[in-house]
């Protein structure tokens, strides 16, 4: 643990300050570029959650619409009707995630070599 220079009003904070106590500033310790970069990652895990929702979503869905069911067969082709649009959004969102996330660590580590 060091103290360092509060980004925002260049106050003494510790290193590992959640705040600074001079300004309040949050994370006071990150430059713009490493807050942006935490904002994109709160940003994409919020995202991956609503994703995981649909898809498990959609998973829970057959289970519960089949579990029940004396004709396991016509319940499970009825409940995949519309809990697949789940799982299929859900797959996919998660899926586009992955790929912008990649995108943009690959454009964060080519800014950084040419600082
Ligand atoms: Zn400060």
């Amino acid at each position: 643990m060091s103290l360092i220079a509060c980004n925002e009003c260049q106050g003494k904070v510790s290193d590992s300050a959640l705040a600074c106590p001079h300004c309040g500033c949050p994370l006071p310790n990150l430059n713009e570029e490493d807050k942006n970069e935490l904002k994109e990652k709160i940003e994409l895990s919020k995202y991956r959650t609503l994703c995981g929702f649909f898809f498990f979503g959609g998973i829970a869905w057959i289970y519960f619409g089949t579990v029940d069911a004396i004709d396991k067969d016509a319940a499970l082709s009825e409940v995949w009707q519309s809990a697949r649009w789940f799982i299929g959004i859900g797959f996919f969102g998660y899926l586009v995630g992955e790929f912008i996330n990649g995108i943009d660590d690959m454009k964060r580590k080519r800014k950084r070599k040419t600082h």
